[in-house]
């Protein structure tokens, strides 16, 4: 009989399952963990094997051998290939692009892990007097001569010649053909990390102290949920953590949400650790992001802060797991691959065995519920430490005079006496652009999206309408085209905000914050660190304004429409309206000030403002948890989301009324099926979306259905007519 190993590899197509072949003809058979090459189909394929196993169902015979071999020694360890696995079985998205989508770009390309290089070194005969020797006829001879003989046995590698002597490579033939430098392709190295000198912080005060004996009281895998308003010091518990574990010889993982990783928080891991963090996000270009993952996997990276990717590193000695910012719905991915950064690393802490600490000012219902279940240990630090107070908030009442600017007078005198007190004034409006409606007075026409249903979003800078939803745009009109009256501005984003502040408050500098200013890198960064220097009197900006940075002379917050979410139709909306006041609020008064916050809305008398102004955030997510639990939504049950678009909205629906045929064929009664409906948009960039969604208290019956109807949905005669995905606990219903 022949043994001779089947390799399980993982092929990124959109199916569920593994593709079997056998190993190379000659030299050894790939270890799971290994990357090869395949064919597949008409085409070649960059497979992982994820196991070896002796039987198939395909006839031996038929089976093909893998092309190449990409790596000798598995690229992924054990418990890598675990986490993958668990992905794709709890997201119901097929192993192969769960692989894909979770490697650095690099590799996905089937690159090799250490890319080799050209390094250059000076030859052994080469001396310090062939540089005097070559001065005056070669300089740049000279100069890359003197540079190799700096750089002794390890020479120089290219990318750093590149940077630092644009011209180097004629330099360097002229030096060869004299003998004094030779080439050597060598595997690329990982440069050591600097180690620099560790400040201590302060002293921790008692709530702090506390949780840091509770996440250590216990070795194993536990949950603490780290709740603590702004400022209140939640950074030091982390550091702390932190420096604990690294003592220990473990590593550390730390995931942030999108713009929590700012270069404050980073300076601030630095200068308190003394040695510089590995980072992984969105920014960092290919081989940037390639060289931290690959130090994380060798242990070379002690700490990685990460985006929420970085949940998939390999980290052999992973001995804690911080997310912070737990509430922050960045750490959702919300297209292909859908899965929650903080619950895999729940899951990920919990196969090893490990400490998890999540942290937020605004925690969601989710963890709080696993708290008051016992399941998660609740750790509060109640007050701002270093004795900072509270800010004091205020409802304000809009209704009657706010004009077209959106800044009511009770508003204005606060902006005013706090500018005039020294202090730093935020307004955070969540709109950007100038208005977000354009309109004709004369006959009713609006400016819509093309393309969706949707209003463009007037923007008066560029002279454009842009949708904000497929990222249309075209040239602002001016005149109605359809009865040549001149259209109108309605209501007030983010640019029409400064420049009512700017006409209203002339002595001050305004600032506006928003993905529309913020463009090009380092943008951002510029101005918020004028902005923490004091620079910018008023600071104007969206969501982006809310998170990570803290502005010391900030006394002064004002939410110019609160009531977006206080009608909103997601179950979580006013969970979500909580957290962005609360989260914003925070900016407020963090040092020697005391500060203000003043909420503007049209319905003052709304319960919700009175609990959230007397009881805050832990008030208002108690009152919300009784409401899902008496409404049934999560945490109280579980829930599935199957989406589908198509350009023909019978497409999108029919996909969806033959998966609720399947459904109502094989599921269990414990599974209840809502829809198909439209989305709440129902039609986005040009095509029509429906979804149907799956609710129930059995988890268990909820992914058995999911594991048996995903291959059937897959082959459905539809499948590809239709863009689908499953989500599996989705974050939005729409
Ligand atoms: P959070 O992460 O909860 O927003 P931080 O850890 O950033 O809070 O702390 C807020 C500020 O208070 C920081 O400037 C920090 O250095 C300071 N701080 C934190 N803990 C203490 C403490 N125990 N004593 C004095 N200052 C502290
Ligand atoms: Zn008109
Ligand atoms: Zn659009």
């Amino acid at each position: 009989m022949n043994s001779e190993l089947i390799l399980k590899v993982a092929v990124p197509v959109p199916l569920s399952r593994l593709f079997d072949y056998l190993g190379p003809l000659r030299g050894a058979v790939p270890a799971a963990g290994s990357r090869v090459i395949v064919s597949f189909g008409r085409g070649k394929q960059v497979g992982l094997v994820v196991a070896t196993g002796t039987s198939s169902s395909i006839d031996r015979a038929r089976l093909k051998r893998v092309e190449s071999v990409l790596d000798d020694a598995p690229l992924l360890p054990a418990e890598t290939l675990w986490l993958l696995q668990f992905t794709s079985d709890y997201y119901h998205h097929p192993i192969g692009e769960v692989a894909a989508a979770t490697m650095p770009a690099l590799l996905r390309q089937g690159r090799a892990l250490y890319p080799s290089q050209e390094r250059l070194f000076a030859s052994a005969s080469a001396l310090p007097d062939d540089i005097e020797r070559l001065s005056r006829r070669a300089p740049k001879q000279a100069e890359l001569l003197s540079r190799l003989l700096d750089a002794g046995e390890h020479g120089v590698d290219t990318d750093t010649l590149s940077r630092g002597l644009p011209n180097w490579r004629r330099a360097a033939q002229g030096l060869m053909q004299k003998g004094l430098i030779e080439v050597v392709d060598a595997p690329l190295n990982d440069a050591a990390s600097d180690i620099l000198a560790a400040t201590p912080g302060p002293s921790l005060n008692a709530a702090q102290l506390s949780a840091v004996e509770k996440v250590n009281a216990h070795a194993g895998f536990t949950v603490s949920l780290l709740d603590g308003v702004t400022g209140s010091g939640k950074t030091e518990v982390y550091l702390r953590l932190i420096e604990k574990t690294l003592e220990q010889g473990a590593q550390v993982l730390v995931l942030v949400p999108e713009i929590g990783l700012t270069p404050q928080l980073v300076k601030r891991f630095r200068d308190r650790l003394g040695f510089e963090p590995a980072l992984l996000h969105s920014s960092l270009g290919d081989s940037e992001r390639l060289e931290a993952w690959r130090r994380a996997r060798s242990n070379d990276a002690r700490l990685l802060v990460g985006t929420r990717s970085a949940i998939f590193t390999p980290m052999p000695k992973l001995g804690l797991i911080i997310v912070d910012e737990e509430h922050d719905q960045s750490l959702k991915q919300q297209e292909g691959l859908l899965y929650s950064a903080r619950d895999l690393a729940i899951a990920r802490a919990k196969h090893r065995d490990i400490p998890i600490v999540l942290g937020s000012a605004t925690p969601t219902l989710e963890m709080q519920k696993h708290c008051i279940d016992d399941n998660y240990q609740h750790l509060i630090l109640p007050t701002r430490a270093g004795g900072a107070k509270p800010p004091r908030m205020h409802i304000v009442d809009i209704s009657p005079e706010t004009g077209e600017d959106g800044i009511g007078e009770v508003l204005a005198t606060e902006i005013r006496k706090h500018l005039a007190g020294g202090g730093q004034v935020l307004l955070f409006l969540n709109r950007r652009g100038f208005a977000p409606t354009l309109i004709c007075p004369g006959c009713g026409e609006l400016a819509e999206c093309r393309r969706c249903d949707a209003r463009m979003t007037v923007h008066v800078r560029a002279q454009r309408l842009r949708c904000h939803h497929c990222g249309a745009s075209r040239p602002l009109d001016e005149l109605c085209s359809n009865c040549g009256s001149g259209m109108r501005a309605l209501g007030a984003g983010t640019e029409r905000l400064e420049d009512t502040l700017s006409r209203r408050f002339p002595e001050y500098s305004v600032t506006r914050i928003d993905s529309d200013s913020m463009q090009g890198k380092g943008a951002m960064h510029d101005a918020l660190t004028a902005a923490t220097l004091g620079d910018a009197d008023i600071l104007v900006g969206t969501q982006m304004l809310s998170k990570g940075h803290h502005f010391p002379k900030l006394t002064l917050v004002g939410v110019i429409n609160a009531d977006q979410g206080l009608f909103g139709t997601d179950f979580r909306a006013d969970e979500r309206m909580a957290q962005s006041i609360i989260q914003v609020a925070g900016r407020a008064g963090r040092e020697q000030e005391q500060g203000e916050v003043l909420i503007q809305t049209a319905f003052p008398a709304h319960p919700f403002w009175r609990r959230l102004v007397e009881s805050g955030y832990a008030g208002v997510s108690a009152d919300a948890l009784k409401e899902r639990e008496a409404t049934h939504w999560p945490p109280y049950s579980r829930l599935a989301l199957i989406r589908s678009s198509a350009h023909k909205q019978s497409d999108a629906h029919r996909f969806l009324d033959e998966a609720r045929q399947k459904i109502l064929k094989i599921a269990s009664s414990a599974i209840r099926v809502l829809g198909p409906v439209d989305a709440v948009m129902a039609r986005k960039a040009g095509r029509y979306r429906a979804q149907l969604l799956l609710q129930t208290d059995d988890r268990q019956a909820l992914h058995a259905l999911l594991t048996e109807l995903r291959p059937m949905l897959e082959a459905a005669r539809d499948a590809r007519k239709v863009r689908w995905s499953i989500d599996v606990d989705p974050i939005a219903l729409f």
